[in-house]
């Protein structure tokens, strides 16, 4: 059995940018469907010869009514069972939220590895200054990204690698 890394957030941290940037397609569509039952985003990859199942579990749509916290934990509950390694990013633009405390409370409960990942940071300077308020969520690290951009991507695989 193949490795599997689910990426893990709240909606616009640049999930299915990052899973695209990974797998090098665009295979993710970013779209707001209302109403619509998807099922999670899987597409084998591999880095350094290693391979791996990457997940996007940001494609799951619930009805309408249904609140962000509970798809969040819908979400991240799959994650943790499936994942091998549990990507969880955030946005280093926005700060952090209390959706990202929220879905990192949630991580604690797992033995899994969790890789705190911190997107959008093409600002370089900016987003090591930045990064530090993400230390208060208890994980590590944190592995600046910009997943637009392709920055810093080979590091953070680098590190995905390292828990298989
Ligand atoms: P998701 O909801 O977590 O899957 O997020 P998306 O991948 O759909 O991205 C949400 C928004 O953030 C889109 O407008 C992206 O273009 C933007 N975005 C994603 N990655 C980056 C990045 O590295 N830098 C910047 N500046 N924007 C990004
Ligand atoms: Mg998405």
């Amino acid at each position: 059995r193949k490795p599997v890394v689910a990426i893990v957030g709240r909606p616009n941290v640049g999930k299915s940018t990052l899973f695209n940037r990974i797998i090098g397609e665009r295979r993710s569509i970013v779209e707001d469907t209302p109403n619509v039952t998807r099922d999670r985003l899987y597409e084998e990859t591999e880095w350094l010869g290693r391979p791996f199942l990457l997940v996007d579990t940001g494609g799951i749509e619930f009805n309408k009514e249904t609140k962000l916290k509970d798809k969040m934990h819908y979400q991240t509950e799959i994650a943790i069972e499936e994942a091998d390694v549990i990507l969880f990013l955030v946005d280093v633009r926005e700060g952090l939220t209390n959706d990202d405390r929220e879905i990192a409370n949630y991580l604690r409960q797992t033995e899994k590895p969790v890789i705190l990942t911190a997107n959008k940071a093409e600002n370089n300077e900016q987003a090591e200054m930045d990064k530090y308020e993400f230390y208060e969520l208890g994980f590590e690290d944190v592995q600046l990204v910009s997943a637009e951009h392709g920055l810093r991507t080979g590091d953070l695989l680098d590190k995905i690698i390292s828990h298989f």
